[in-house]
């Protein structure tokens, strides 16, 4: 190649157009900026480009529209005095960036015409993109449906997070096991991200504190720490749909000090240095898999601590920047803690007020308790995080004084109000003693916050009638709901383009897509047998997708015309992939005893990460990838029934999913699931639900009407019932006689080549304990099964069912959620940003 060539490429000068290279939505405008990307920035040209250079050329050509965008919002945001949200999460699970960025901007026509001007295929570029997974599922996913919604209702809005280097694990299958790699999504460059140099903020660890006297000799806390870093901000923007409105991810990265090598402790020790570095840095290196089974995670304590610290200083920062002095700061932001995860916030910004900025505690509580609102994830008590006090007097000695003296002022409340009740005083505490001395970050989070949360309406009611029972009894008016909900951008626009475009033919406009009760209008087509058909297609063509690329990336085929039948959600024993699992054994054995049955054709299709230490939940994969060798190798119900695992299921994987099913499996045991997000995305694309009334399944249920739903198994207070009464698993297996030939078909060695014990403690677990009333289930679960089997078989019904789930899906926009949050909860108007 010769020097004239590169030059040439290149030559914005000449451009005859008056479209402004970096802003420009015309084709013209594009393409000039995709080959200046790709030469200024990549440093390449086409010639020598690989796919990754022409990825970062296309992204960042999106990314300069963005940022033109972004820069006349913060001026507007800058300029008033609107309260701002700061969303904490220790996740957010953002998925690829690109089309759903083509999508907001509204501009992927014409990116595909550019690209193919330049003999590029845009669906290639978008399939090269690395996705951030910055989350483990549902809660560091809904943290980004929210970050979208934000920005979409034009709410002035700053995503607090960490930057971490290595995301969720991916996960290969190997001999059927699940094998974890790590997630190496920076390796190529991040091109969405721009490094702030001058956000610098010091935390500190360890050491001890001690009193002093100030200038005007008030009695003061200092904390001599012994071990400092810094974090360094990274900024993304989010843009909104359709609007000017553009929202800050803020993540930080950690860092050793500059002068580790100078500091005094270190004189002469290089290699100490050195380690201290390495400590610094190792901060935000890896996200934590939740569901571990062990809890000294010492290093999961700082990073929630780090990035909350960094946060809190930032908008302090903000504060006194921009709007002036400190004891207005809970009217400038609000901070929604996304469970208990940065719950160590409201003992931060204690500290912050008081210690570095002279407040006494009063003032300060006033302002910390105004700041933060919390939602709660989980109904579990063994997944209410606890911190050892040893922990935290090793690490955060100045916040354990805090909390014992938020604690103290809070039990004396306790006390005044409930005489003579030093039971409830115990269970209230923010210092639980059972098992050793911890520190209960749930009562933290409600003690500190001015609103609690929910996330579906059956869960909100649990949390006041259970978990944080005694809180609602003491602070009623502090508990709320707000249901769930998904962005309707990603996971319809998206995901299903054809989808999008048949309900912006019917409806007239793309309305829907910001205001999705608009979807109402497809009502009136559920009995129009043409535009049944057309659905129909628009399914089928979905279904060829998965199914390609489960051919490529499964090795199974799978036949486009057979219900899919589709669970994907992390696994979980609360989730009960076994229940399904257990269904498709007794298919599998009733048509090897009678292979003339007639049976409706299916494909199971499971996608599901286990936490890597989570034994059970290791094998269920397993077992699942055991029994679809069998059945995909047997000729004799093939034509019937098919098993597919998804490897890796991710927020692109889920894409491809969403589109492609006919049923969605929401089978939690009643009152285990919060929500649920999962639900909400298959329903928007056209699938029907088989679940139970579990989390936000009993909101789908009610919205869709009771007939367009497969309901099955028993309710949370029949659950609790039960469980009172003593649940015995073995009389249940007992009595039925083929799931008792099922259970004994999987420990017959039939799918792990003729070795008994390999999935005993599976079962063994079922028929002793079985946690999750799965036996209890099962027949209930059966028979919905054949239910969905007949609807299937009456082909206008179901299509009529399919266009009627869509049609009444407009309350499971985040959108209407955000607007929830900010009209009960952060009390924020929208502050709109025209384009
Ligand atoms: C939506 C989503 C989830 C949550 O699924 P549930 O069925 O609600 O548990 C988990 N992981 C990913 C990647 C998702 O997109």
């Amino acid at each position: 190649m010769s020097p004239e060539k590169t030059l040439e490429a290149p030559d914005p000068a000449a451009t005859p157009t008056h479209e402004h290279t970096r802003t420009g939505m015309s084709k013209d405008a594009l393409n000039r900026a995709f080959i200046d990307n790709l030469f200024y920035v990549q440093g390449r040209f086409r010639e020598v480009a690989s796919p990754n250079d022409l990825y970062m050329a296309a992204a960042y050509t999106v990314r300069d529209r963005l940022l033109g965008r972004w820069i006349k919002c913060a001026e507007t945001y800058r300029d008033s005095k609107a309260r701002t949200v700061c969303y904490f999460s220790a996740e957010f699970l953002l998925g690829p960036h690109l089309l759903n960025n083509l999508v907001n901007l509204g501009i992927t026509d014409v990116a595909g015409e550019a690209g193919a001007e330049l003999g590029l295929d845009l669906h290639e570029l978008i399939e090269t993109e690395e996705e951030p997974g910055l989350g483990n599922g549902g809660l560091g996913r809904l943290a980004a449906c929210y970050m979208d919604s934000l920005s979409t209702v034009q709410i002035p809005a700053i995503g607090y997070g960490i930057r971490y280097e290595f995301g969720i694990f991916d996960q290969v299958i190997e001999d059927g096991w699940q094998v974890e790699k790590s997630d190496t999504w920076l390796k190529n460059g991040n091109p969405w991200e721009i490094l702030r140099h001058g956000l610098r903020f010091p935390v500190k660890f360890g050491g001890r504190t001690e009193q002093y006297h100030d200038e005007h000799g008030t009695l003061r806390v200092r904390w001599l720490a012994d071990m400092e870093v810094i974090g360094v901000g990274y900024d993304t923007p989010i843009l909104g749909y359709g609007v000017g409105n553009v929202s800050l991810l803020r993540l930080w990265k950690s860092e050793a000090c500059e002068s580790f090598d100078f500091q005094s402790f270190n004189v002469g020790d290089y290699y100490g240095a050195v380690q201290a570095k390495i400590e610094a840095e190792t901060i935000s290196k890896v996200l934590y898999p939740n569901d571990e089974p062990s809890a000294g995670k010492e290093l999961r304590l700082k990073q929630q601590y780090f990035f909350v610290s960094c946060s809190l200083q930032d908008m302090i920062r903000l504060q006194l920047h921009t709007v002036g002095p400190l004891d207005g700061l809970a009217d400038k932001f609000v901070a929604q803690l996304n469970d208990t995860h940065p719950a160590i916030a409201i003992a931060e910004l204690m500290r912050l007020l008081m210690d570095e900025h002279g407040m006494g505690w009063d003032q300060a509580w006033g302002i910390t308790h105004k700041t933060f609102c919390y939602t709660n994830h989980t109904l579990l008590p063994e997944a209410l995080e606890t911190w050892s006090v040893r922990l935290f007097e090793k690490l955060l000695p100045r916040h354990l004084e805090i909390i014992y003296e938020i604690n103290r002022r809070f039990l004396d409340e306790v006390r005044v109000r409930f005489l003579n009740d030093e039971g409830r005083v115990a269970r209230m505490s923010l210092i639980g003693e059972e098992g050793g001395r911890r520190v209960r970050m749930a009562n933290l989070a409600v003690v500190g916050s001015s609103a609690v949360n929910g996330v579906a309406q059956l869960h909100s009611e649990l949390v006041k009638t259970t978990i944080l029972k005694d809180f609602y009894d003491l602070w009623p008016e502090r508990f709320h709901n707000v249901t769930n909900g998904v962005t309707p951008r990603r996971f319809i626009a998206v995901c299903n383009p054809r989808l999008a475009a048949l309900i912006t033919e019917t409806c007239g406009d793309d309305r829907w897509l910001t205001d999705l009760n608009c979807l109402r209008e497809l009502e009136n087509y559920a009995d129009d047998a043409d535009f049944q058909g057309r659905w129909r297609a628009v399914k089928t063509a979905a279904k060829r997708n998965l199914a390609r690329w489960l051919t490529k990336h499964a090795w199974v085929t799978v036949d486009p015309e057979s219900l899919f039948d589709v669970q994907a959600k992390r696994l979980h024993e609360y989730k009960r992939q076994h229940l399904n699992l257990l269904h498709i054994v007794s298919l599998y054995q009733r048509l090897k005893q009678d292979p003339n049955l007639p049976m409706v054709p299916r494909t199971f299709i499971f996608g599901a990460k286990a936490a890597p230490g989570y034994h059970l939940a290791k094998l269920i994969i397993k077992l699942i990838n055991a029994v679809a060798d069998v059945i995909n190798h047997d000729p004799q119900v093939n034509d019937s029934l098919r098993v597919a695992f998804m490897p890796n299921f991710n927020v692109q994987n889920g894409q491809r999913l969403y589109p492609a099913a006919d049923i969605s499996e929401q089978i939690s045991l009643a009152g285990k699931e919060a929500s649920g997000t999962g639900n909400m995305k298959f329903s928007m694309n056209g699938a029907l639900t088989i679940g139970t009334l579990d989390g936000a399944n009993v909101e789908i249920r009610e919205e869709v009407g009771e007939d367009n739903f497969f309901l099955f198994g028993m309710t949370a207070e029949e659950v609790s019932r039960r469980q009172a009464e003593g649940y015995r698993p073995w009389d249940i297996c007992r009595d039925d006689h083929e799931l008792k030939s099922v259970l004994d078909l999987i420990t017959s060695g039939l799918f792990s080549h003729g070795d008994t014990t390999l999935f005993r403690p599976l079962i063994d677990n079922l028929i002793h304990q079985d946690p999750f009333m799965v036996l209890a289930d099962y027949r209930a679960y059966l028979d919905c099964q054949e239910r969905v089997s007949r609807a299937w078989a009456d082909r206008p019904r179901w299509e009529r069912m399919s266009i009627l789930n869509v049609a009444r899906m407009g309350k499971f926009s985040s959108d209407r959620a955000i607007r929830e949050y900010a009209e009960k909860i952060w009390k924020v108007k929208p502050l709109p940003v025209s384009l």
